[in-house]
């Protein structure tokens, strides 16, 4: 064959500028790209090996990216099948475009994301290099032996018209992609460029890939200095970018608690962090999905990170943004999907409609649930030592979606003030008789916080009510969403005195009339500072505290809530707060007796200062007030 020109088959006018116009965001995608193809050109040849149509020497296959500042060239050069000048007419010429037109008709009106994704799914994978290239030339030679046409050049330069030639004898078998890089690309003549996209998109590939050198300290061997000690010498190395056998794809069989381990800080080299547990996916029917999810630890100074998954198309880095295609509560979640079976090529709202994809969320759900009960059941105690790491995935997990609450509910547990854990139903079991009020209803109590509630805690303790510690960032959720599906009833130890919290039968009596209430009613009210504090009275044991300050369940949860959804209307809602008085206090009754009018208000400021301050909400000038009165009344 002499030097042929030809024009590339298009009909479309001429697809370079759309590509370089509308690909702009994401030139560096060209780099994938080309790897993937050549990873796929070699992976064929080692396949055609395997079916014995192939019968010469494989070799090191590894795929060489070279880059030569100088001449402003990168190349990819892999030693797979190659391609004879027939293949390129067919692959390279024709059949890249053969989407060209109904690609430039999708591409109308769709944003950048979703055009460099539709590139794939119309095989202008080489073409991507026409982003970054004023020249692109293709040295290649086929595998097959005894095609004499030895190996071919194919050069374009951006426009319709491209030149093939023969190249002269001697050439290796394979495919070396040699791109010209145009003035706009200088930043991938510098080598961290390039490193960093290689270790980002084929840091797992299944063919090695070298790119430049990099220094390593070796032993040498039989040598000593004069102290006896191993002497080590700096050599020059391939450097080799990737990892051909990643864990996830290797049988969890074959793999030990440390392999999972050192393979999640290959994933994330700046997480220090061990994660929890993991849960190895690999699933072949109805669609195929390999991979290994970690459960992190959750700790302040991260918070809570999405996005940390990475999604993999057959060991092709491609996205790590997995909405969509995992539930929401599950994005919080590490490690690596891969799977040739979700469709990347399509905008995110069609991801979550597709039936496929629906399958592949749910299955991935389940797995996570049965990795989770299969640790509950086989080692509870281990469980339990995670559980405060991972209630938060669970409760999300287990309010957003109906069918893992399903399997959640067998597995969650709650905390006690003792710090015992138990499941919902031990949990049901264990304070269905102590907790049940007059009227046979259950009252569960928790507290948010057990330090700053702690006279109430001590309280319910007292009567022999168990105490849950609700103090996750959704347990508050979680509860809600407990009370609406199981009919549970939940009081904060604080929203009531006890004995109203949980009435019982036998209501203790009252030593003050209601004629006397009356009496004592205005003498706190006039001297409640804040407005928000209703004044109630209560008949409790002489041992308790004079008055009490509480905050109602229903409008604490609703300002709560209003907090949560930033406000509301710009309004505010206060605390709504209750002062309780315990009629049955000595003190009380001092007070209704005390003839001394001012001696009768500096005791009524002093209960209600007393209740404030076990609070902690006594500060400033009513604390000064408070201590400057205690001496006087010590005096
Ligand atoms: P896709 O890879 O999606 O099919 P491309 O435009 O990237 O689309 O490539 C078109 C075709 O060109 C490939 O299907 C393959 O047959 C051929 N090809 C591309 N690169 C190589 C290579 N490095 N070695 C052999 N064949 C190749």
């Amino acid at each position: 064959m002499s030097t042929k020109k030809g024009q590339i088959n298009v009909k479309t006018e001429n697809i370079f500028p759309i590509i370089k116009k509308f690909l702009y965001s994401e030139h560096e995608i060209f780099l994938r790209e080309l790897i993937s193809n050549a990873v796929d050109a070699t992976q064929k040849l080692k396949a055609l090996s395997r079916l014995g149509e192939f019968k010469g020497e494989l070799g090191d296959l590894t795929i060489e990216v070279i880059l030569d500042a100088k001449a402003k060239t990168l190349t990819i050069k892999d030693k797979g099948i190659g391609m004879n000048a027939e293949e390129i007419g067919k692959y390279i010429n024709q059949i890249a475009f053969s989407g060209a037109e109904e690609f430039v008709e999708k591409f109308k009106g769709k944003s950048q994301d979703e055009v460099s994704a539709i590139i794939g799914h119309f095989g202008l994978g080489f073409y991507s290099a026409f982003m970054v290239s004023d020249k692109v030339e293709i040295h290649t030679k086929t595998y097959r032996e005894g095609d004499n046409e030895g190996a071919v050049q194919w050069e374009c330069d951006g426009s319709p018209n491209y030149i093939l030639k023969d190249l002269k004898a001697g050439h290796e078998r394979g495919t070396s992609v040699i791109l010209h890089l145009n003035d706009d690309s200088k930043e991938f003549l510098e080598e961290h460029r390039i490193l960093g996209l290689l270790k980002k998109y084929c840091k797992f590939l299944p063919v090695p890939i070298q790119f430049g050198m990099e220094k390593t300290h070796v032993k040498k061997e039989g040598e000593k200095d004069k102290d006896g000690n191993d002497i080590y010498e700096e050599v020059e190395t391939q450097r080799i970018i990737n990892n051909t056998n990643p864990a996830w794809i290797r049988k969890p069989s074959e793999l030990t608690e440390e392999d999972y381990a050192t393979f999640y800080h290959e994933l994330y080299p700046m997480n220090w962090e061990e994660p929890l547990f993991h849960i190895h996916l690999n699933v072949d029917y109805p669609f195929t999905l390999t991979g290994i999810l970690y459960f992190p630890k959750l700790t302040e100074r991260f918070g809570i990170q999405k996005d940390k998954i990475q999604l993999y198309c057959n060991q092709v880095f491609v996205t790590d943004s997995v909405e969509g295609i995992v539930p929401d509560f599950l994005t919080l979640l590490h490690g690596v999907l891969d799977s040739p079976d979700i469709p990347l090529n399509v905008s995110r709202s069609y991801l979550q409609s597709d039936a496929e994809v629906k399958k592949i969320s749910s299955h991935i759900t389940k797995k996570v649930a049965d990795k989770l009960e299969e640790i509950f059941k086989n080692n509870r105690e281990d469980f339990e030592k995670k559980w405060d790491d991972v209630k938060a995935f669970i409760e999300y997990g287990m309010f957003s979606d109906e069918k893992f609450y399903e399997r959640g509910e067998k597995f969650a547990l709650v905390k006690n003030i003792e710090g015992k854990y138990f499941t919902l139903s031990e949990y049901k079991e264990k304070v269905k008789e102590t907790q049940k009020d007059k009227h046979g209803k259950v009252i569960y109590l928790y507290t948010t916080h057990p330090k700053e509630q702690h006279a109430f805690v001590e309280t319910a303790k007292e009567r022999g009510y168990d105490v849950l510690v609700m103090d996750g960032i959704l347990d508050q959720h979680f509860l809600n969403h407990l009370e609406m599906k199981e009919q549970m009833s939940f009081q904060r130890v604080d929203a009531n005195v006890i004995d109203k919290l949980i009435e019982k039968e036998d209501a203790m009596p009252s030593k003050l009339s209601d004629e006397e209430k009356d009496k004592l009613k205005p003498l706190f009210e006039k001297t409640v500072e804040d407005q928000h504090l209703t004044v109630l009275f209560e008949s409790m044991s002489e041992k308790e505290m004079p008055a009490l300050i509480t905050r109602p369940e229903f409008m604490r949860r609703m300002k709560e809530l209003q907090q949560l959804s930033g406000g509301g209307f710009g309004m505010h809602m206060p605390d709504a707060m209750n002062l309780i008085i315990n009629v049955n206090h000595p003190l009380i009754s001092n007070i209704l007796n005390e003839k001394d009018e001012t001696q009768q208000t500096r005791l009524v400021k002093q209960v209600i200062d007393l209740s404030l301050l076990s609070q902690g909400l006594l500060s400033g000038e009513s604390l000064t007030n408070f201590i400057k009165r205690s001496v006087d009344l010590i005096e």
